[in-house]
């Protein structure tokens, strides 16, 4: 390894996989060093954290928190700044080894973009970038040979079970746990409430994503991550309901091998292995113990009731800038359903509708991404 300290930039540091990343960093601070930490508009854990790690530089990004940010640290030798362009600028400009991309949402594609632009290894969360912006995230990594390790636990189970094949996969098999909802009817699922959406069986994440585990939406968005990262067409992916998310993903080739990677459900491990790779470190962290791994079981996902997989994949199978069209209405609606603004079947519609409407373009730029945001937001906004 590196003889010196690996200097990390977290990006949402004060979500939950920023949260679990420093956890890592902390058991490792022989090797790690959270030389940059950003949050969206939680001064209080940002500074809490400062205080502990002592980064060179914090970024808030919700510039009217930047008075308090800087009075709450002055006793510190600690650079702090604020706003959008800040956090771009940081990734792009300071001598850090890897960022770690755990905004969320659409405003985590901008940063992650600067940071590859700059050379820097990326361990990518943020999944909407993929989703809004692949085929461009793609390139310009390729263009800057930065390589994008994945962090979403799916992702890193197949990262991990195609290290040194090299043949060609012949199917992805990804695991979903089926949410909270998995076996609700339709009749259920048009009168649940947030409250018991926010409640994920099997993993304690931040409330977006949560939701979004709960629509299925965030399945979508894993298929269309896979195909980015790992370069197989959408029929490649089977999504598989898996309720106790023991086997993370697996990857099965040419000869009808199988190949997989197990774990208990626990973000540490895939962000500790993307920060590492391609080595391993110790960690505390639970092992698996398979005499209380009572079963292992498997179902077919049901796009009926979790419609918004289906969109996923016809946004990819449409490709130019449908995904990023859906990601946008999904923003919407998972704001409006968290604010009690419309019920959760309602979500899907409204993206759905936002498809159709919204101007397609088959082989869009970076501007084009923007503006498809913008629009997108727009439509589905109007719907509610
Ligand atoms: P959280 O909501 O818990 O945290 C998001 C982080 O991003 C916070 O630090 C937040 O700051 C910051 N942030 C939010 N909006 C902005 C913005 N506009 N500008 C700058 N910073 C912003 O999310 P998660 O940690 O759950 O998820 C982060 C990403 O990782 C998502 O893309 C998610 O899909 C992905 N992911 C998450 C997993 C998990 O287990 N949580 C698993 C796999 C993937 P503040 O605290 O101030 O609001």
């Amino acid at each position: 390894m590196e003889n010196h300290k690996k200097k990390i930039a977290i990006l949402g540091s004060t979500g939950s996989i920023g949260t679990q990343a420093l956890q890592v960093i902390n058991e490792h601070t022989d090797v790690y060093e959270a030389y940059i930490l950003t949050a969206n508009r939680n001064v209080d854990l940002l500074v809490k954290q400062a205080r502990k790690f002592r980064p060179e530089i914090v970024v808030i990004a919700d510039e009217s928190r930047y008075q308090i940010l800087r009075d709450a640290l002055s006793d510190l030798p600690i650079k702090v700044y604020a706003g959008a362009e800040a956090l771009c600028q940081v990734v792009q400009e300071k001598p850090v080894d890897m960022v770690l991309a755990a905004m969320v949402g659409f405003a985590g594609l901008q940063p992650t973009i600067s940071a590859i632009k700059a050379g820097k290894k990326i361990a990518l969360a943020n999944k909407e970038t993929l989703v809004v912006a692949g085929e461009l995230v793609n390139r310009l990594a390729a263009d800057y040979k930065v390589q994008i390790l994945p962090v979403d636990s799916e992702h890193s189970a197949i990262f991990q079970s195609i290290l040194g094949e090299p043949s060609p996969i012949e199917k992805i098999i990804l695991t979903a746990s089926g949410g909270p909802f998995r076996n609700y009817t339709m009749e259920q699922l048009a009168v649940v409430t947030k409250t018991q959406a926010l409640h994920h069986p099997n993993w304690d994440m931040g409330a977006k994503i949560t939701i979004d585990s709960a629509s299925m939406m965030n399945k979508g968005f894993e298929v269309i991550e896979a195909k980015w990262l790992f370069g197989v067409r959408p029929d490649q992916i089977q999504v598989v309901v898996h309720p106790q998310s023991v086997i993370h993903s697996a990857v099965q080739f040419a000869d009808g091998a199988v190949k997989a990677q197990l774990g208990v459900p626990d973000m540490r491990v895939p962000i500790q292995y993307a920060f590492s790779y391609p080595f391993r470190l110790k960690s505390s962290f639970e092992r698996l113990d398979f005499f209380k791994t009572a079963q292992l079981t498997f179902e077919e996902p049901d796009i009926v009731r979790f419609r918004n997989l289906q969109l996923a994949y016809v946004a990819l199978e449409r490709g130019g800038n449908m995904p990023c069209i859906l990601n946008a209405a999904n923003e919407v609606v998972n704001r409006a359903f968290l604010e009690d603004r419309i019920g959760f079947l309602r979500m899907g519609e409204i993206i759905e509708a936002t498809m159709q409407k919204a101007f397609f373009v088959q082989s869009p730029a970076y501007e084009d991404y923007l503006q498809t945001d913008n629009e997108a937001r727009k439509i589905a906004s109007e719907m509610l």
